[in-house]
This record gives C-alpha cells, structure tokens and sequence, in this order.
C-alpha cells in the first residue's frame, strides 16, 4: 500500500484481535501505519506496564464487551511487521476499562482501518531504559 491508503476490514468473528490486524497488513504489504478499530470482543485480555518492575501485567477481561476505541500502529520489529494496539472497552453498564491489547482477545465483531505510513519503516528495539521495544 503506498502511503496515505486506506483499507477498510471486517475482522473475523472468533479470530484473536491483534492477530487478525496483522494478518490484514501482511496481506496489504503495508509495514508501517496507523490502526483504527471499533467493534465488540468475546473477551479480552489487557496489558498494563508496570514501570518500575519493566513488565507487563495481564488484566483479563471474562465478558462481552465493547471495543469503544482501538488505536495502534504497525511498524517494524525482529524485520516483521508488528501491530502495537491499545484498547478502552465498554462493559454492559458503560463502564470502561482500558489498556495494551494482548493475546487472547478474542473477536465477536471488527471494523478495521489501517493506514499506510509514507517513508520509510519505524524500526522498534530494545530500550533498557523502560524496558520496551521502542522505535530507535
Ligand atoms: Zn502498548
């Protein structure tokens, strides 16, 4: 995708989130851009860094919830291209939580759009000051 593009998605039903955003830009060629998704999970599993111990903590989800606002990107890690998603969820009450989309975040139904970046790829790797693979 030359950058600017837009590609509009459904995600598959059942399909984990990050995964199905990969899969469209491997398949869009696209190694770099802007993610948006909207849509409902199944369940999720959220990240949140923790900053002093330099690792993730896992908050699981166990609940259909609303996908109120995704926002990632895709840039370049270990020479592939690798989604960054984060998510605020709406539970039945409205209420929200939010944070790092991990694995298990499982897809009841997606609408995504990504972005191709112009230029060239952001390169993420090891920063030992946060712990993180950031761009360099
Ligand atoms: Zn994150």
């Amino acid at each position: 995708m030359a950058g600017g593009t837009v590609t509009l998605e459904r995600l598959p039903k059942g399909a984990d989130l990050v995964e199905a955003v990969l899969e469209v830009a491997l398949r869009h060629n696209l190694t770099h851009g802007a993610v948006k998704v909207i849509g409902a999970l199944q369940c999720a599993v959220l990240g949140y860094y923790n900053q002093k111990a330099m690792k993730y903590e896992s908050i699981d989800v166990v609940e259909e919830v609303e996908i109120v606002s995704g926002l990632g990107n895709i840039s370049i890690k270990d020479d592939q291209p690798f989604v960054h998603l984060h998510l605020v969820l709406s539970k039945q009450d409205g209420v929200c939580l939010g944070g790092h989309a991990m694995p298990g975040t499982v897809i009841f139904a997606a609408e995504a759009m990504l972005q191709a970046g112009a230029g060239d790829a952001p390169h993420r790797k090891f920063d030992p000051d946060t712990g993180l693979y950031l761009w360099s």
